[in-house]
């Protein structure tokens, strides 16, 4: 009968404790509850424990004394901090009393009263706070000197009980007890997500319960075993054995008094204890994923942040360190990350310097990224995908990791990126967050962000390409007419070109940042419309988009010729679909690359070639002279894809992959992709038509020419 109420009370307090951890993270449930009981009670409590606070903070050291037990104690400010949190907690236990109607708090009650009662409760319960004076705070808010005791006494003592359990001398025999907690919450078969739910399903609670059972029932245990020398320990597990094993008689002795006399603060501190043991493996997890240093300086950082906070800043520093350094050096090592060298807070620009470290963890965190956002829809058999190249039915720029040349896109122009150094910057700015990976995950997701190839995302920002394809591309054209547009006269070429641009809506030509920002400013947009459109601008911008159609006829038709309009790597992009995406790449950086040239030879090189290969092309040029100018700088076209996988940095991969097999494709495919290259450099023998030679004098007539045909098609 007895050991059924004690089960009963069991639950109850689980069940206090479930409800008080929601009524924690969820105002609007006490919000509920108060409501039927005393209005507005909560809200001026909380503030007036604010209130308090602050007074206190503004007092002198001689002000202060008159409010503490011991006037040869100080108290601080970071403890007056901690204060507010513990304040919130008691006081949110005491709602819940009243929730469950056990208790109603008369209508008069005294917000301030309660306020003072509850940080009275606060100094009394917690070892690292100075105890404070009931009648030295009932005088500071100008209350008569018992009531504030009075009232701590009726309420609040409950709640926080007195604790003077020496932590200091206690011989608690943390350790075995770590690596207790540690083993009831490993599971290393699963990801990150799976862990991180795995966590949550676990009761901290009934792992705190259980452990308080082994304590009681450990003495009995011991001498029982030592009777019979068998193992009659029916309710133990072999692990639980294995942690009284580890237990020394002192460490039981001194459990065992914790548990007798201390019941609430056993709880409290084993509770908070198995939930920092709980992040630090999540964290240390993300660590372990993302190859990080773990630092124990951010962490403490985290949770001093997040209110976990049951000992000082140091002490919990030190507790972490222990815990940290204590199970990296059991069997489950492979599970720990390395330690930071410095344990100091950094920022980023001071992490700068580890370029390496930068490098590695940038680049794991977005192959992170790729892999889990939305549920893994980009991933596929090992690597990431770029949705388009899959439909477009690529093998090569599917099969193959080729992660360099994959990219985040963002709807919004300015928000684009996502780059490695940003998300290794974004890493170091909340590297003390456990869950740092999933919360980057949901925050990309809430942007939209999408992964496209480096070569499909070009396109989607090549807005004159977009607009003009159907003309470069020569897309659907009536029988009637040629089917290439090179066989067209060059006067003919000129002028569709130029009839286009004319006809095509204004707004369309902008460029697509200027229009996101037109959109933003909303109302006021009409009045920077008329600004870009005045006449000067409008000339200006139709000039530019002229001669930008005018320079992607010449180098389609180039590449058309010369690599019959493919990608001579991949043999995947062409240009018909994807000309913005090819690239005009030197050799000389390709066999510095090879470690045939030295820098200094890649230096002189540099100097000597254009600084935009777009430069060598001008509407007026031929492109017989474009290609003899190409021909001289050395290189040929590529796709953005097969260009970035010519640069791509080896001498990380080992540090960047865990796959043998994905880093043997990702050589493989460098050495292919150099060869093909090689083999394919531009020469000016191949093509000598100049399909754009226009015939034509730009004089008068030819504008008028021009007009005419504008004005015809305009009016139809
Ligand atoms: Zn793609
Ligand atoms: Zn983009
Ligand atoms: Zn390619």
């Amino acid at each position: 009968k007895k050991s059924d109420l004690l089960e009963d009370a069991k639950n109850e307090e689980e069940a206090i404790e479930e409800v008080t951890q929601k009524v924690l993270t969820n105002e609007r449930i006490t919000k509920d509850l108060f409501a039927i009981n005393a209005p507005n009670f909560e809200n001026n409590v909380t503030n007036h424990i604010k209130d308090i606070l602050e007074e206190i903070r503004k007092m002198t050291d001689e002000q202060r004394k008159k409010i503490l037990l011991n006037k040869k104690l100080k108290i601080i400010d970071a403890q007056l901090k901690v204060m507010l949190v513990r304040g919130k907690e008691i006081f949110n236990k005491l709602i819940l009393r009243t929730k469950r109607k056990e208790i109603t708090i008369p209508k008069h009650a005294s917000p301030l009263r309660h306020a003072a009662a509850i940080i009275l409760a606060v100094s009394l319960s917690n070892e690292d706070i100075p105890k404070l004076s009931g009648s030295g705070l009932a005088t500071m808010i100008g209350a008569s000197s018992n009531k504030v005791n009075n009232l701590y006494n009726l309420w609040y003592k409950g709640f926080a009980p007195k604790s003077d359990f020496n932590f200091q001398s206690a011989k608690l025999g943390r350790k075995p007890i770590f690596l207790y907690f540690f083993e009831q919450l490993i599971d290393t078969e699963i990801n990150l997500i799976e862990f991180i739910s795995h966590l949550e399903r676990i009761n901290t609670l009934k792992l705190v319960s259980r452990l308080k059972k082994i304590i009681i029932n450990a003495k009995k245990q011991k001498t029982l075993d030592s009777l019979t020398n068998t193992s009659l320990s029916m309710n133990f597990t072999a692990k639980e054995q294995n942690l009284l094993k580890q237990l020394t008689e002192r460490q039981i002795k001194d459990l065992q008094y914790l548990v007798n006399n201390y019941s609430d603060t056993f709880d409290k501190y084993f509770f908070d204890l198995v939930e920092m043991i709980k992040l630090l493996m999540i964290s240390n997890k993300s660590h372990k994923i993302i190859s990080a240093d773990f630092s124990i300086a951010h962490f403490v950082r985290f949770l001093m942040e997040k209110g976990i906070d049951f000992l000082s800043w140091k002490r919990l520093e030190k507790l972490i360190g222990a815990i940290f350094r204590f199970l990296k050096n059991t069997k489950y090592s492979y599970l720990f990350p390395a330690q930071m060298h410095s344990e100091k807070i950094i920022t980023y620009e001071e992490g700068r310097p580890d370029l390496v470290q930068r490098k590695i963890v940038g680049r794991r965190i977005k192959l992170y990224a790729m892999r889990y956002i939305y549920n893994g829809r980009y991933f596929e058999k090992g690597i990431a995908k770029c949705t388009e190249c899959v439909r477009e039915g690529f093998t090569i720029n599917t099969s193959i990791p080729r992660a360099a040349a994959k990219e985040f896109h963002h709807k919004i122009m300015r928000m684009e990126g996502y780059t490695v150094n940003e998300l290794y910057a974004l890493f170091t700015e909340d590297r003390g967050n456990p869950y740092f990976l999933p919360d980057l995950i949901e925050r990309m997701e809430r942007e939209g962000v999408i992964v496209r190839c480096k070569a499909h995302h070009q396109i989607i920002h090549s807005h004159r390409f977009n607009n003009f394809k159907k003309l470069i591309s020569w897309e659907n054209i009536p029988r009637e007419f040629p089917q290439d547009i090179f066989d067209l006269p060059a006067d003919i070429i000129h002028i569709l070109v130029w009839i286009s641009v004319n006809s095509f809506p204004l707004p369309l030509l902008l460029r697509q940042e200027d229009l996101e920002k037109l959109e933003e400013e909303g109302e006021e947009a009409s009045e920077e419309i008329n600004i870009i459109a005045t006449e000067e601008k409008i000339s200006e911008t139709k000039y530019a988009t002229t001669y930008g159609v005018i320079y992607f006829l010449q180098k389609k038709y180039i590449i058309d010729r010369i690599y019959g309009g493919i990608c001579s790597a991949c043999g995947e992009f062409n240009t018909r679909e994807h000309l913005p995406s090819f690239d005009f790449n030197h050799l000389y950086e390709v066999l510095y690359e090879l470690g045939e040239i030295s820098l200094k030879d890649r230096e002189l090189y540099k100097k000597m070639k254009k600084k935009v290969i777009r430069m060598l092309y001008t509407s007026t040029r031929p492109c017989s002279e474009i290609v003899k100018e190409l021909e001289r700088e050395q290189g040929g076209y590529i796709c953005c894809n097969c260009h970035v996988v010519i640069h791509t940095d080896l001498s990380l991969i080992n540090k960047i992959y865990d796959d043998q097999n994905i880093i043997r494709k990702i050589v493989m495919d460098k050495e292919n992709v150099i060869k093909k290259y090689r083999n394919n450099l531009i020469d000016s023998t191949e093509s000598n038509k100049d399909p754009l030679r226009a015939e034509i004098a730009r004089s008068y007539s030819y504008w008028a020419y021009l007009e005419a045909l504008y004005i015809i098609t305009n009016g139809k």
